[in-house]
């Protein structure tokens, strides 16, 4: 195994500097030391990936599945289309109004008028959906110029975080300058060749909804079998046995195509997140299309939402280190969340404000702007705080002082005892989940953004605070179960979660 990743490390190390630029050997003891460190063991049994060797403290998905949860997960997998499918329905006919619809059923609409009412699939859009995942495949690949041209941004090919089964992954990081090329490529087209309106994905967002959906549900489909006849890492693999469980939750870590194409990275960060300003972009010039004017809401919109995206991208190496990443199977739960989720869903405000363009107050547009912007700073500064801190072990200043920490042990998968620390310093002494709070907050200026006429705009509030709170609990049940006793010294150091004095 160590030879199959040294052996992609030589290939891509051709063409990459800087961190990339290590030599081999390098490479190599790397691997060595982080291996199997960050993999703990679970109540005292190594957990030792596709083997069922303890179920406590795993995260993400389980090994064995009650009748409960298998018929959760199929509710949960018709639930969530048929919301998507409503909420689209309830802005195109009825202006965005979440009644609108089960008013209508209510006075007597039949099932045939309702399905009437769902859009069409239209040529159209499987020709726009297609285009856009085609060029972002082509995209992926082109090898990443930015990080020489940016001496603070880390991309070009990096080394994710090792597996349970010991794997270390070698990712292309390029999303920055797709971000850059794509937005380029978008205006030239719309404006300059006028190619296409520029509020091409609004006039396609019902067709494109089919074609999301499709995407989604075959993705998923094929991250099932391929888990079971050509998984990328065996090792890594979670067979629950339930098949329903196992195609929502995913049995593959981390499912690869060759070498280098990341259904996780692609799926996770590419054909969602780089739409979403494009999204947002052609909802904002269909507004002008339909009024003659953008209002200040949607350019509130479209500039805190193209902060958190920038952001991401810039970052895009530091998520390799994230709970997504490192943690989450490939099922339908990233498949379609990533393919309709994403851009349906997070991008409600903008859709809302072409039915609905208000405008706000200077006051409203200040709370708004200042709300989003300190939720994001406070978002990323605690990222920064513990990827800083875990980097210099310690040694480092955070907020003027040398930072205290909880000094914690836990038994890895080889069976060693390991060190780790916990900050309690910065941020990280105020609540133990401030980056979620930042993030709350940021979501919530979206939706506030949209003003306060209906419901619908703040789903997202709903759907991360949901989202947020659950990851913060699995977080915390799998960090008590890696470090024991020193997690309850932590948590009674910091006593709160999200926001202190209240939970
Ligand atoms: P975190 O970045 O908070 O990572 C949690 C891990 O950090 C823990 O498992 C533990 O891992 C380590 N840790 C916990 N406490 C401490 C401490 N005091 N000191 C040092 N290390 C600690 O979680 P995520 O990966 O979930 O989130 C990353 C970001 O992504 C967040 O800002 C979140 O808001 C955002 N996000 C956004 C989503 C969206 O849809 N918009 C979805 C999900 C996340 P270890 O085992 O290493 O100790």
């Amino acid at each position: 195994m160590h030879k199959a990743i040294v052996d992609v490390y030589l290939v891509s190390s051709q063409y990459h500097r800087r961190e990339t630029d290590m030599s081999v050997a390098k490479a190599r003891s790397a691997i060595r030391s982080r291996e199997a460190q960050d993999t703990p063991a679970v109540n005292g049994q190594s957990e030792v990936a596709g083997k069922r060797s303890g179920k406590a403290g795993e995260w993400g998905r389980a090994w064995e599945v009650d009748l409960f949860t298998s018929l959760g997960v199929i509710g949960l997998m018709i639930l969530f289309p048929v919301m998507v499918f409503y909420f689209f329905v309830s802005c195109e006919k009825y202006q965005c109004a979440l009644s609108g619809p089960i008013l209508d059923i209510y006075s007597g609409k039949g099932v045939y008028d309702m399905w009437q009412m769902l859009p069409k699939a239209t040529w159209s859009a499987w020709k726009v959906g297609l285009i856009w995942l085609t060029y972002q495949v082509v995209q992926y690949f082109v090898p990443d110029i930015l990080h020489y041209i940016l001496p603070s941004y880390k991309g070009g090919v990096q080394l994710g975080a090792v597996t349970p089964a010991g794997n270390q992954m070698l990712y292309l990081v390029n999303g920055l300058q797709v971000w850059v090329v794509t937005h380029i490529l978008f205006f030239a087209n719309a404006f300059y060749f006028k190619l296409f309106s520029p509020a091409i994905v609004f006039d396609n967002w019902g067709g494109l909804l089919w074609v999301a959906n499709t995407v989604g549900y075959s993705l998923a489909a094929f991250a099932y079998v391929k888990a079971h006849f050509f998984p990328t890492s065996r090792e890594d693999c979670k067979f629950s046995g339930n098949v329903f469980y196992d195609y929502m939750m995913g049995v593959e870590l981390n499912p690869r195509i060759g070498k280098w194409f990341d259904f996780k990275l692609f799926f996770n960060g590419r054909p969602g997140i780089v739409a979403w300003t494009i999204i947002n972009l052609s909802f904002a010039f269909k507004q002008y299309e339909l009024y003659g004017y953008v209002t200040n809401s949607m350019i509130l919109v479209n500039f805190l939402q193209a902060i958190y995206v920038v952001d991401y991208f810039w970052n895009e190496t530091w998520y390799l280190n994230t709970i997504d990443i490192c943690h989450e199977h490939f099922g339908w739960y990233l498949g379609w969340g990533d393919s309709v989720g994403l851009p349906y869903l997070y991008t409600l405000q903008g859709l809302y404000l072409v039915y609905n363009p208000v405008s706000l107050s200077y006051l409203h547009c200040a709370i708004v702007l200042t709300l989003g912007l300190s939720g994001y700073y406070i978002f990323r500064d605690v990222n920064h705080q513990k990827d800083y801190f875990r980097r210099n072990d310690g040694n480092c200043i955070i907020w003027g002082k040398k930072p205290e920490y909880i000094q914690c042990s836990y038994t890895s998968s080889d069976g060693k005892q390991r060190q780790s620390k916990l900050l309690v310093s910065g941020w990280w002494g105020v609540t133990r989940h401030m980056n979620y709070t930042g993030d709350l907050m940021g979501s919530l200026a979206y939706c506030l953004a949209t003003g306060f006429e209906h419901l619908l705009p703040y789903f997202y509030i709903i759907h991360m605070v949901t989202l947020l709170v659950h990851r913060c609990l699995r977080d915390e049940h799998r960090c008590k179960c890696k470090y024991g006793k020193d997690w309850d010294v932590y948590t009674a150091r910091v006593p709160y979660r999200l926001i202190p004095g209240v939970f």
